[in-house]
C-alpha cells in the first residue's frame, strides 16, 4: 500500500510503501538527500489484516487552518483532517520536577519555559468545547502539569467550561506527598490520573526514568485513594529488554488494585531524535507484541483476540446520535494507531468482555440498529426496547462476571445509564488499552490524517498528537516562551 511518510533527517513528506514480508508488516521509504529508511510497522500480519476491517470515515469537529504546504504542515485542524478531537492535550508547563531519558516533550532540557497564561488556557479550552460535537475530554500535560502555579484552579476551570472527562499525565511526584493535594483535585473536578508506571520492580525505573520511581508510584496510588481520586490509568512506556516481561505483572497489580486503578494504557517507545539504527530495530516494539506479551504473561487469560482497534466502537456513536439526535463524538482514529479491551476481574481471575459477549456481532447489530432507527419518539422508545431484548442473544451469561446483567452491561456501553450502573460496571471492569505514537520512522499520513488525540495551542490551533510531537512542538513552544537564562528557581527540582 502507498502512503505518505516523513523523512527522519529532514522532515520532509516522502513516499512510503507499507507492504507484507514474513508474517509483517514493514514500512519502507526513500529520501532522495537521505537515502533509505525501513521499519516495522506492525509485527503480526493477520492481526494488521484483522484490525483493517474496521476503518471508519469521520471528520474533524472543526476546521482551523487552509489546505497550504500539506500535512502534517497544515496542522491545523486543516480541511484534510478526518477525526474530531476525543481527548484534548493541554501542556500547562515544560517544567518538571523529573528529568526522564526517554521523555518526549524534552522537558526542562529546553532552556526556555513555557506556560500558557490562564487566559490562553481559557481560550484554548473554550476552543475545544466549540467543536462539533464539544470536546468532551482534556488532559492536562507537560513537563510536569502538577507542578503549574493555579493548577487547582485549572481544573476548576475546566469544568466550568462543561469537560465531562478531566485528567491530568502524571510522574505522581507532587500527588505521592499529599493527598490533600489529591483532595483538593478531585473537589475541583479531576476525574482520572495518567500515572506514568513502568512497571512494578525497581528496574524499568531505573533505565526510563534515571532513578528508582516506584516507591513514589506506589504513594501516588495510595494518596489518590485516600483524597478520594478512584480513576487512576497505569501508563506504562514498553520498551524492549526493559519491561517487556512485565505486562502481566503490571495488569495484575491493576487487577488488585480496581477499587482506584480502572485501566492501563500501554505505550509502545517512540523514537524521537537520532537514533542509531541498530538500536531503533533492536527496540522497535509495536501493538501485536504486546497483545501477544499479556497472552503469554497471563497464561491465555487475556489473549490477544480479545483487543478490537479504536474505532471498533463507532457504531455505538452512530446508534446514539440517530436515537438522540445530537451529533455524538466518532471513534474514527486509525485502526492501526490503538487497540484495547475490557477485562472483569473476579476473585482474581481475569474474564475479558469477549468470553462472554459477542461484540462483532453487537456493533453490527447497533450499526444496522442506527441505519433503521425511526424518526418518531415512540419508534426511538421501541428502538431501545428491541435493543435490551436483542443484546440478550449476544451475551452468554454463564460465562459473564456474577452480577452484571445484560442491562447495566448495554447503559455502560452506550453510556446511558444512570451512576448506579455505571458505577457497578466499573467496579469490576479494568481498561487495557495500547497506542503506539509514531515518530519519523514509522510515520504515516495516512494515521496522522485520522488522529483523534489533539492538542490545543496557545495560537489557538488544534494539533494532532503525532504531528505536534514530531513536527509542531518547538516552533509552538519557542513562539510562546521566554528564555530561561539563570532562572534556575524556575526548573523543579529532582526530588
Ligand atoms: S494532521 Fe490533520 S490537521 Fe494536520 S495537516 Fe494533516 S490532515 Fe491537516
Ligand atoms: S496520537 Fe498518534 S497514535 Fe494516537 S491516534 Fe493520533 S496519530 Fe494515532
Amino acid at each position: 500500500m502507498k502512503t505518505k511518510s516523513l523523512c527522519p533527517e529532514c522532515l520532509e513528506v516522502i513516499d512510503a510503501e507499507v507492504y507484507e514480508a514474513e508474517g509483517k508488516i514493514l514500512l519502507k521509504k526513500k529520501c532522495e538527500k537521505h537515502g533509505e529508511f525501513d521499519d516495522v510497522y506492525w509485527s503480526d500480519a493477520s492481526l494488521y489484516h484483522k484490525f483493517s476491517k474496521w476503518q471508519h470515515e469521520g471528520k474533524a469537529g472543526v476546521t482551523l487552518t487552509k489546505t497550504d504546504k500539506g500535512c502534517p504542515f497544515d496542522c491545523g485542524l486543516c480541511p484534510e483532517h478526518k477525526s474530531s478531537t476525543m481527548l484534548a492535550l493541554i501542556d500547562l508547563t515544560n517544567r518538571c520536577n523529573m528529568r526522564c531519558p526517554a521523555c518526549f516533550a524534552n522537558a526542562a532540557a529546553a532552556g526556555y519555559l513555557y506556560e500558557p497564561t490562564m487566559e490562553q488556557l481559557r481560550e484554548m479550552m473554550v476552543l475545544l468545547r466549540s467543536e462539533t460535537p464539544p470536546c468532551p475530554a482534556v488532559q492536562f500535560a507537560g513537563g510536569e502539569p502538577t507542578i503549574r502555579d493555579g493548577f487547582v484552579d485549572i481544573v476548576k476551570m475546566a469544568r466550568e467550561l462543561g469537560f465531562a472527562h478531566i485528567q491530568v499525565a502524571t510522574n505522581g511526584i507532587a500527588l505521592a506527598k499529599s493527598e490533600q493535594f489529591c483532595h483538593q483535585l478531585k473537589e475541583a473536578g479531576l476525574h482520572t490520573v495518567y500515572l506514568q508506571f513502568d512497571g512494578v520492580t525497581e528496574e524499568p525505573y531505573k533505565k526510563l526514568r534515571g532513578i528508582p520511581a516506584l516507591k513514589t508510584k506506589l504513594k501516588a496510588i495510595e494518596s489518590c485513594r485516600r483524597g478520594g481520586i478512584k480513576s487512576v490509568v497505569l501508563v506504562p512506556t514498553l520498551m524492549k529488554g526493559v519491561n517487556d516481561d512485565q505486562m502481566g505483572d503490571i495488569v495484575r497489580f491493576a487487577a488488585e488494585n480496581l477499587d482506584v486503578v480502572k485501566g492501563v494504557n500501554v505505550q509502545p517507545i517512540a523514537f524521537e531524535g537520532r537514533i542509531d539504527e541498530s538500536e531503533r530495530k533492536e527496540g522497535r516494539i509495536t501493538i501485536p507484541d504486546f497483545m501477544n506479551l499479556l497472552e503469554e504473561q497471563t497464561d491465555g487469560a487475556i489473549p490477544k483476540e480479545s483487543f478490537y482497534p479504536v474505532p471498533f466502537v463507532a457504531p455505538i456513536s452512530y446508534f446514539v446520535e440517530a436515537w438522540k439526535g445530537v451529533p455524538q463524538l466518532e471513534f474514527t482514529v486509525h485502526q492501526h494507531c490503538g487497540a484495547a479491551t475490557y477485562v472483569f476481574v473476579e476473585n482474581g481471575r481475569f474474564i475479558p468482555i469477549t468470553e462472554f459477549m459477542d461484540v462483532e456481532g453487537f456493533m453490527e447489530f447497533l450499526r444496522d440498529a442506527a441505519e433503521a432507527m425511526p424518526g418518531s419518539k415512540v419508534g426511538k422508545i421501541k428502538a431501545i426496547a428491541g435493543l435490551v431484548s436483542a443484546l440478550r442473544k449476544f451475551i452468554d451469561k454463564d460465562k459473564a462476571p456474577e452480577g452484571l446483567d445484560s442491562l447495566t452491561l448495554l447503559a455502560s456501553i452506550l453510556g446511558i445509564g444512570n451512576r448506579e450502573a455505571l458505577a457497578e460496571f466499573h467496579r469490576k471492569a479494568l481498561f487495557i488499552g495500547v497506542m503506539h505514537f509514531q515518530d519519523t520512522y514509522n510515520f504515516d499520513l495516512e494515521r496522522v490524517k485520522r488522529c483523534g488525540i489533539h492538542y490545543a495551542t496557545p495560537d489557538l490551533r488544534i494539533i494532532p498528537f503525532c504531528s505536534y510531537n514530531a513536527i509542531h512542538r518547538p516552533s509552538v513552544e519557542k513562539a510562546f516562551s521566554i528564555p530561561l537564562h539563570s532562572t534556575k528557581s524556575q526548573l523543579g527540582n529532582r526530588e
